[in-house]
């Protein structure tokens, strides 16, 4: 997953199990983590992780997600902080990060 949603909004706007033969993708299911997985099966579909929700950014993830999620959170912070000049939208990206990053921390 490479963006993984880090507030309602962004996961209710996701779509997951997108592929040819299902364009539109399926719903965010907000009774479970918000995470995409892939299937260990060579050329399985992405899919919504299935365990219970409660963990991470918005308590969008499971436990086990909420650290992957925190975890490229930070990499793409200090990659944003190290960088001279930032796009609007990179400084809105720099903003919402250091928020998860805050939460996390209490
Ligand atoms: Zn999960």
């Amino acid at each position: 997953m490479i963006h993984p949603p880090l507030n309602k909004r962004e996961a209710q706007a996701y779509r997951y199990t997108q592929w040819g033969g299902n364009p539109k993708g399926n719903d965010y299911n907000p009774a479970c983590c918000a995470y995409s997985i892939c299937g260990s099966e060579r050329g399985a579909l992405p899919c919504q992780c299935s365990r219970k929700h409660g963990h991470g950014p918005a308590g969008l993830y499971c436990k086990q997600h909420s650290r992957v999620v925190a975890d490229s959170a930070a990499r793409t912070l200090a990659w944003l902080r190290g960088k001279q000049k930032l796009t609007a939208d990179e400084k809105k990206e720099l903003q919402k990060l250091e928020k998860i990053i805050e939460v996390k921390k209490v």
